[in-house]
């Protein structure tokens, strides 16, 4: 199934994987199924992956309050 990789904070489109790959290469299995839920949003045709770009990381070291503030706002 195709991938997405989109960053959770600025919603920017980070990369895509077209192939069709096996989960155990993602490591998808060593989730807990509440952090897939939080991470995977799965579609039919396409599994949407939460994660953070570069740019939001830095942010978020730079100012940690940060997370706490998107986190609730979501
Ligand atoms: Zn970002």
């Amino acid at each position: 199934m195709p991938l997405t990789y989109v960053c959770r904070y600025c919603q920017q489109v980070l990369g895509k994987i077209e192939q069709d790959i096996p989960e155990y290469q993602l490591g998808f299995h060593f989730l807990t199924p509440e952090e897939r839920r939080d991470i995977i949003l799965g579609e039919t045709d396409r599994i949407t992956v939460m994660v953070i770009c570069e740019v939001c990381q830095q942010a978020l070291e730079a100012n940690p309050e940060l997370a706490l503030y998107q986190t609730l706002i979501q």
